[in-house]
């Protein structure tokens, strides 16, 4: 394989795991906001919907 080919590739990779690791918020297994989530909601702990608006995952609980 070229550089150049395997650099468009590594591209197109790194692009998916970005977008896949944006969509879910980095939410730790088994906390409140990820088990929230897998029931298609969002955690309603006012620590985590502070988090939310400013486009995080709650620190306190997604340790
Ligand atoms: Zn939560
Ligand atoms: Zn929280």
């Amino acid at each position: 394989m070229k550089l150049t080919q395997f650099l468009s590739v590594l591209a197109v990779t790194l692009a998916m795991v970005g977008s896949a690791l944006a969509a879910d918020h980095k939410y730790t297994d088994g906390s409140c906001c990820d088990k929230a989530a897998k029931k298609g909601e969002k955690c309603a702990h006012p620590c985590c919907v502070a988090a939310e608006k400013e486009g995080k995952a709650c620190a306190k609980c997604n340790k």
